[in-house]
């Protein structure tokens, strides 16, 4: 009887010091703030249950030209880890971390790529903005380019938690592998598009280190920011450049109007090729609701209006 008292206590004590380990756990997760959806999905699987991940620009939003709230300034006050994109994809993330006043870490997730340099190309000296040096944002659409993003925020949760440097490095060799499959998929999807039918119109550069990586041309209306506007004259151009060029297909970005691009179908003659994610995910019901869906998405809307 006593003896068996003393075990109930004994599972007790166990059980309460179990439930208040757990409970410490959850409160103890570092807490990573990403700027943009893509990151955020990023640090999730690389961090994995050791985590806090949230997101300044969620699913839908346009990190381009966005406006930060007061609750992304609290969110970034308590952060340990504030991850980047950089080569000037945020321009409004330095005064948000400079109001939010805190001591967080700034991860630049592209550190290690070699930047794509935006090409001065006879649109842009037309009406007179030279983008030359304008290093391009969106490394993300080149999957080798992702791996530099998983190695740097790795790296970073290690340095913020060293616990847990074991669990980082297993997440992350597990997806790195998930992205040498992708990788393969996307040169499959790739060569299954004739040589001469690789090149398209989509609404603002932003698959600039897509078209680099696997040769296809894309053409955009807008620079690599959606900050500018396509001009009437930049419109004319463009349907121009289509019929010459036979361009066989005019896509939609999740991000952007698409007006600009039905209208440019219209007068062109080109088709319209469907969606695709450009600057962010999805949420969860979407098409695109991690990096890889993304991708998979997008080359398979690639292949297929473009394949003939
Ligand atoms: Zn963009």
């Amino acid at each position: 009887m006593i003896r068996r008292a003393f075990l109930q206590a004994c599972c007790l004590a166990a059980m309460m010091a179990f439930g208040s380990g757990v409970a410490d756990a959850a409160q103890d997760k570092l807490k990573v703030v990403a700027s943009f959806s893509i990151l955020a999905d990023f640090a999730r699987n690389v961090g994995g249950d050791r985590v806090d991940v949230s997101m300044l620009v969620g699913p839908g939003g346009d990190a381009h030209v966005y406006t930060p709230t007061p609750a992304d300034a609290r969110n970034v006050a308590a952060a340990k880890l504030v991850i980047v994109n950089g080569l000037g994809f945020e321009g409004w993330l330095s005064r948000l971390v400079k109001a939010a006043g805190n001591k967080a870490t700034i991860v630049t997730a592209t550190k290690g790529i070699t930047p794509r340099k935006n090409k001065a190309d006879d649109h842009k000296h037309a009406h007179g903005d030279s983008h030359d040096d304008e290093a391009d944002p969106h490394a993300w659409q080149s999957v080798p380019n992702a791996k530099f993003y998983v190695a740097n925020i790795r790296d970073a949760l290690i340095a913020a938690d060293a616990a847990g440097a074991d669990t980082y490095r297993a997440n992350a060799d597990r997806y790195l592998k998930k992205l040498d499959e992708l990788e393969r998929e996307v040169r499959q999807a790739v060569d299954t598009i004739p040589a001469d039918r690789r090149k398209l119109i989509s609404t603002h550069d932003a698959f600039g280190y897509l078209a680099d990586s696997y040769g296809i041309a894309f053409i955009a209306p807008q620079g690599v920011s959606t900050e500018s506007e396509a001009t009437a004259r930049d419109v004319a151009r463009i349907v121009t450049q289509i019929k010459a060029q036979k361009i066989p297909a005019v896509f939609l970005e999740n991000v952007s109007d698409p007006r600009l691009m039905r209208r440019i179908a219209q007068e062109s003659g080109a088709k319209l090729g469907g969606t695709l994610f450009s600057d962010s995910l999805t949420d969860e019901k979407g098409d695109a609701a991690t990096y890889i869906e993304m991708i998979r998405h997008n080359i398979r809307t690639l292949a297929n209006a473009l394949a003939g």
